[in-house]
């Protein structure tokens, strides 16, 4: 799979792509990746399976304390 998955790209939350290991091969052919978008639009993203583990279960709920929240300077 190459690019985001459809529903990802359209609707804010977080998407994990667990990537694609080969025991056979015993390397990874493609590397997890996650990504986050809130719901005022900040988008963060970590890829290799460290930073996919960290950025779940660290940076996205931390993410919700710090969030700047919506653009203000969209607003009329
Ligand atoms: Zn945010």
């Amino acid at each position: 799979m190459s690019g985001r998955w459809a529903p990802a790209a359209a609707f804010f939350g977080l998407h994990v792509d667990c990537g694609h290991y080969s025991t056979h091969r015993d390397k990874w052919l493609r590397l997890p990746v996650a990504r986050f978008t809130c719901r005022w639009g900040c988008e963060l993203e970590a890829v290799g399976v460290a930073d996919v583990i960290d950025f779940t279960s660290t940076t996205v709920p931390e993410h919700a304390r710090h969030c700047p929240g919506p653009n203000t300077r969209r607003t009329p």
